[in-house]
């Protein structure tokens, strides 16, 4: 089959979702390959690493939808992309189907199967095609990138002849795979560094990293709004208020916020709140990896960084992935070409749509004419 990466069309989004050893992996598989010239531009990606990778590229988005069997692209596709499609074809992408309904409906009007990369189960099997994943580690490295480069101090102490410096102090606020990410990154760097979570089980993990965990004195238990699956659910507003007078006893102390706090299905929690802002030391920074979200700081505005009254830098940047396009990129690259492993499971260029498979049902979202979301639970764990 032939499988095309167009030129991602999205403001600023400079990802790619084909790289040329992607591609080589692909080609394995008994693909041919073809991408929209100036596709991986933003990523460190000329035509020419393409072409010498065996990749067609081809003049336009048009050509390139014209000419692909599987269109495999990053962002949501937008609706003339979905008008390029055709009951002959496959979208891979990430699609966020519940909040793109109408899109949906688009899509499954014109017969092409579609596979959400944002849908891939969360199970074992499914991990190196978790894009969510890849993505929201990039983030959290990049979140602690960007505070350092806001911050005007040295995250590890020092002692100079010039004088002694303390180590920053960095807290992390929810700490799934970004704030994991940023955690590992905030203690490399030499800061103090601690975390937070409303589930108990994270707090080995960031003790065996050379962090602190904030621990509650809740009178439920330590922690709450632990849901299953892996995923919080929303606090009670008496565990709420023990982590807010926590947050306000620790604010003037942290030069660094990282926030992470996300609800499956909600806008993030408001955790980070004004009167915080206001406690911290001028100078410090806040970021927000929230933001798409609705923010988990008071201040944050999207995709702006804002200066509070105090001093505080507020970066609510919702592109940190693509900040690291070439890294993200290849990360991607790889999670599209093991979903396009399990797709051609004969290696020979032949795509079969396995709807009895967990992991492929669970993140097919348009399939034969019909939407197929929300997926069955999956059987295996
Ligand atoms: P997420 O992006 O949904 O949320 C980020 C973090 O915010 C979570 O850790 C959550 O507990 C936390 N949070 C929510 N409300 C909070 C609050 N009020 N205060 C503080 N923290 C709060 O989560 P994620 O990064 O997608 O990961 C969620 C879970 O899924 C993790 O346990 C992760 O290990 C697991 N996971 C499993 C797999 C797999 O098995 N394949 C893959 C990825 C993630």
């Amino acid at each position: 089959m032939k499988i095309g990466a167009p030129r991602e069309l999205w403001p600023g989004e400079a990802r790619v979702a084909l790289t040329p050893e992607s591609v080589q992996q692909l080609q394995k598989l008994g693909h041919e390959c073809l991408v929209e010239t100036g596709a991986g531009l933003g990523a460190g990606i000329s035509d020419d690493a393409y072409r010498a990778a065996g990749v067609s590229v081809v003049a336009d988005g048009a050509a390139l939808f014209a000419a692909s069997n599987v269109i495999v692209k990053v962002r949501p596709p937008t609706g003339d992309e979905v008008a390029r499609l055709s009951d002959d074809k496959t979208l891979i992408s990430f699609f966020y189907p519940a909040q793109n309904p109408e899109l949906l409906d688009q899509a499954r009007a014109t017969g092409a199967n579609v596979i959400a990369m944002d849908m891939v189960p969360r199970i074992s099997r499914a991990q190196k095609m978790d894009a969510l994943s890849s993505m929201a580690n990039i983030a959290g490295y990049r979140a602690v990138i960007e505070a350092g480069n806001n911050f005007g101090r040295f995250f590890t102490g020092q002692v100079t002849a010039a004088g002694k410096v303390p180590p920053a102090r960095v807290l992390v606020i929810g700490a799934g795979v970004a704030g994991l990410a940023a955690t590992g990154v905030a203690v490399s760097l030499g800061a103090q560094t601690y975390a937070f979570d409303v589930r108990p089980e994270v707090a080995e993990q960031i003790e065996s990293m050379g962090a602190a965990f904030v621990y509650l004195d809740f009178a439920g238990g330590q922690q709450d709004g632990a849901a299953t699956g892996g995923y919080a659910a929303p606090s009670s507003p008496e565990f709420r208020e023990t982590q807010l007078a926590k947050f306000r006893e620790l604010a003037p102390q942290m030069d660094i916020v990282i926030t992470t706090a996300l609800i499956p299905g909600r806008d993030a929690p408001k955790l980070w709140l004004a009167d915080m802002v206001a406690a911290m030391k001028p100078g410090s920074v806040v970021i927000d990896l929230a933001a798409e979200r609705g923010g988990n700081c008071d201040l944050t505005v999207a995709d702006q960084r804002v200066v509070s009254d105090n001093g505080v830098v507020i970066i609510g940047y919702t592109d940190f992935p693509s900040r690291m396009a070439a890294q993200s990129s290849t990360l991607y690259a790889n999670n599209i070409r093991h979903m396009l492993a399990d797709l051609t499971p004969g290696k020979d260029g032949v795509i079969v749509h396995n709807m009895e498979d967990d992991v492929i049902r669970g993140a097919t979202v348009a399939f034969d004419g019909a939407i197929t979301f929300p997926p069955p639970p999956p059987k295996v764990a």
